[in-house]
């Protein structure tokens, strides 16, 4: 099942009262929009994400995502309409051929994976699943001369928010035919109402908001500074002993040599003291808890299984990876000429920019057993922000 997700940014909007739209604002640093694309690209049932910007803006995208991973596809320009920008972002998807499709407001910075996963998780049964809050609050039609005409009865009322979850078929359908017709929403469920579509509401956290105001941005701002206190560090360290062989495998990268490595799976041993410094970071055990070497399915196991599965558990808990860092200790084979080839491998397991991945080498003098070459061993460290928005890497 490939799922893409579709993010709409090409609003002129500035009512942030900034000179830039709002979705190019930084919070905490970092452009309202990362934050979005991140939470997508992090997500691991998120295969592609596909942005649709306004063509004035394509400066400040291509500032706003550099560094940003491999899901990302080359962003589209919108046109006159959210709903026009919607059908140009699908139309582009297309050629990708994905199952399903996220299609979300770039101004929903916060969104959780846990809202994502939800709304994803009720197409099995629906034919769209809209993320939306129930309203609280009394509402009250006014006249022009703001004068209450009548309070209204909120029973069963709600905020529609995104992502808004269809098959992608359907929504493309269903899009064509608005189109075609003239007819026009302001968003896609209510193109998939209109096409006949049964859409299904998922409970969603009001924190899930959009950041349209000064205010919001303001707002935005003390929650990323909230979260950003509880950042944890983890290590990790491993070792394999060095036999006759032809290439060894280190940092999900095979590299030729004049020996190999000896383990339960691949042996990756720079991988194994990354998934152990992760583990570290949520205090949740260590590679051999997660996966034993008793266990007959590790057997020859390419070690990128352990270091994703360490960085799902670690999203799980509601961390997110600011950075790791590792450092192999061995005599040979030399890391300089795949530094850059082992960064964007480990950058692409853990779906994270590849800044924020460090792999440095040093020999030991030729002292001990890796100076004989005995062994190649690896440490590592990590460091995770918990409780952080979502995409806050
Ligand atoms: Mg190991």
């Amino acid at each position: 099942m490939k799922t893409a997700a579709l993010i709409v940014a090409a609003g002129q909007g500035t009512r942030a009262g900034g000179p830039i739209p709002k979705q190019y604002a930084p919070v905490g640093g970092r452009p309202v929009l990362a934050w979005t694309i991140a939470a997508f690209q992090e997500h691991p049932a998120v295969h592609l994400v596909q942005v649709v910007i306004a063509a004035p803006d394509a400066k400040a995208y291509a500032a706003a995502v550099s560094g940003l991973g491999p899901k990302l596809l080359p962003a589209v320009n919108g046109g006159s309409t959210r709903q026009a920008s919607v059908r140009a972002g699908l139309l582009a998807l297309a050629s990708h051929q994905p199952d399903q499709v996220l299609i979300h407001d770039a101004v929903r910075a916060f969104v959780s994976a846990d809202t994502i996963s939800r709304v994803l998780a009720r197409l099995a049964d629906s034919a769209a699943a809209v993320a939306a809050v129930a309203l609280t609050d009394t509402l009250k039609r006014s006249g022009p001369d703001g004068l209450v005409v009548e309070t209204l009865d909120r029973a069963n009322l709600w905020r529609a928010q995104t992502p808004q979850a269809f098959r992608f078929a359907d929504i493309r359908a269903a899009h064509d035919a608005a189109a075609g017709a003239g007819h026009a929403a302001t968003d896609d469920a209510a193109i998939a109402e209109w096409a006949g579509l049964a859409v299904t509401l998922v409970p969603d956290s009001a924190e899930n908001t959009k950041i349209t105001t000064a205010e919001d941005l303001a707002m935005a701002e003390r929650r990323v500074a909230a979260a950003a206190r509880d950042v944890r560090t983890g290590s990790g360290f491993d070792v394999h002993r060095l036999v006759a062989g032809d290439h060894v495998w280190l940092c999900g990268v095979r590299i030729p040599h004049s020996q190999g490595l000896e383990g339960h799976s691949d042996a990756d041993v720079a991988l194994h003291a990354l998934t152990d410094a992760l583990l570290g970071c949520i205090g949740d055990g260590d590679i051999g808890v997660h996966f034993p070497d008793s266990d007959p399915r590790w057997k020859g196991a390419a070690s990128h299984i352990f270091l994703a599965e360490a960085g799902r558990r670690v999203r799980e808990a509601g961390g997110r990876i600011s950075n790791v860092d590792v450092t192999l200790l061995c005599e040979a084979p030399r890391i300089g000429p795949y530094r850059e080839a082992m960064r964007a491998r480990v950058a692409a397991i853990l779906g994270i920019e590849i800044s924020r991945v460090g792999v440095k080498a040093t020999t030991t003098e030729g002292l001990g057993f890796l100076g004989r070459k005995e062994g190649i061993a690896a440490l590592a460290g990590a460091t995770v922000v918990l409780g952080c928005p979502a995409g806050g890497t």
